[in-house]
């Protein structure tokens, strides 16, 4: 299959994508958080062909996308106070909601669960498209499985070449990070996956706002499918520091001097490469200031993408903080690092 890059958005175009997604063909379009791998859903072997073209594990349920709240209504059997006053805060944007699924809702969306997920982007192109399709859109990132999301269209062609038959593109996502996932429920909410609205967000809204306990302890079994896989990797062995910067510049010092003669690649803040530019020879990125989390989530997956190319036998990150938007992203670098991030 010849896969096509649309990067003229007319009417046109927008209505022969919204035509293929609405009969059964998997296409990729922009949102503000990552591209995703759109397809019908509510037309389940349109869905089975999303889980194939990413190599998805098959209990890893999917966000159904809408382009307005009152969307939903046929999807979901009931929507609590709690979620409609976080719809009327926080959409069209990074946040998705789980609710008890209508029937209408395939088996195949859900993974088998009782819940559906459900977002309205905030991304116009998106939106537009969903308007066309008419009819919900399944949409994860459009990454194979385990690879790092992509933030920009050319990013989806690297992996989805030959897979899909369209990709929109709309230039690089401006987020870079994924939404959260929150279970809804009349008493309050529950953080599946941490995103792009904060817990402090969440609190400004409604009362009894929890992370699920696998996000910190990983004992138990996450209450979103998705969150036990390994994610994100990039291709070489990947380490992440968190700390000042003069902390951080020399514990990478330290690493650097035992790798010797291999290649690294380095994602620094503003103030670390200034202390390491004058004697560390590799290919550095650097995301903006010491602390930044908007800056490293918008900068991250495109990173990991980018160091992929350079072909590089390791990498160091500089982390942030666990606050706010840092919480999303430090999740995503822990999956990258696979576990190895430490504080200096
Ligand atoms: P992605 O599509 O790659 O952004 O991942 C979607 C995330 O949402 C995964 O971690 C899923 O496990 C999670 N998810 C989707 N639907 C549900 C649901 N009904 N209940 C809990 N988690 C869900
Ligand atoms: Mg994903």
């Amino acid at each position: 299959m010849e896969t096509k890059i649309i990067t003229e958005l007319t009417r046109e175009n927008l209505q022969l994508v919204a035509h293929a997604l609405r009969h059964g063909d998997v296409v990729a379009i922009p949102t503000e958080t990552v591209y995703g791998l759109g397809a019908n859903g509510l037309d389940a072997d349109a869905m089975d062909k999303i889980y194939a073209a990413k190599g998805r594990p098959s209990d890893n349920p999917l966000i159904l996308h809408v382009p307005n709240a009152e969307s939903i209504k046929p999807l979901v059997k009931e929507i609590p106070n709690t979620a409609k006053a976080l719809i009327k805060a926080f959409w069209p944007g990074p946040l998705t909601i789980t609710l008890p699924k209508s029937d209408l809702v395939p088996d195949r969306a859900t993974g088998g669960l009782n819940r559906v997920a459900l977002r309205c982007p905030n991304h116009a192109v998106c939106r537009d498209i969903l308007e066309l399709a008419g009819v919900p859109i399944a949409a994860p990132s459009a990454n194979i499985s385990g690879r790092p999301s992509p933030t920009s269209a050319q990013a989806v062609y690297d992996d989805m070449n030959g897979r899909i038959p369209y990709i929109v593109d709309a230039g690089i996502c401006t987020i870079g990070v994924e939404s959260t996932v929150v279970e809804v429920r009349d008493d309050g909410v529950t953080i599946l996956r941490p995103g792009g609205i904060t817990k402090e967000m969440l609190e400004q809204v409604v009362d009894n706002v929890s992370y699920d306990p696998f996000l910190s302890s990983q004992n138990e079994a996450p209450k979103a499918p998705g969150m036990k896989y390994k994610h994100y990797a990039p291709d070489a062995p990947m380490r992440a520091f968190i700390g000042n910067p003069k902390d951080v510049a020399e514990a990478f010092n330290n690493v650097i001097h035992e790798q010797e003669n291999k290649r690294g690649a380095f994602l620094v803040s503003q103030e670390t490469y200034e202390l390491l530019k004058d004697s560390v020879h590799g290919e550095f990125q650097v995301y903006g200031h010491s602390g930044d989390a908007v800056a490293l989530a918008h900068d991250f997956y495109k990173t990991l993408h980018h160091f992929n190319e350079c072909d590089v036998d390791y990498i160091l990150a500089e982390g942030v903080q666990n606050t706010g938007l840092g919480v999303a992203v430090m999740n995503r670098m822990e999956k990258a690092c696979a576990g190895h991030i430490i504080y200096v």
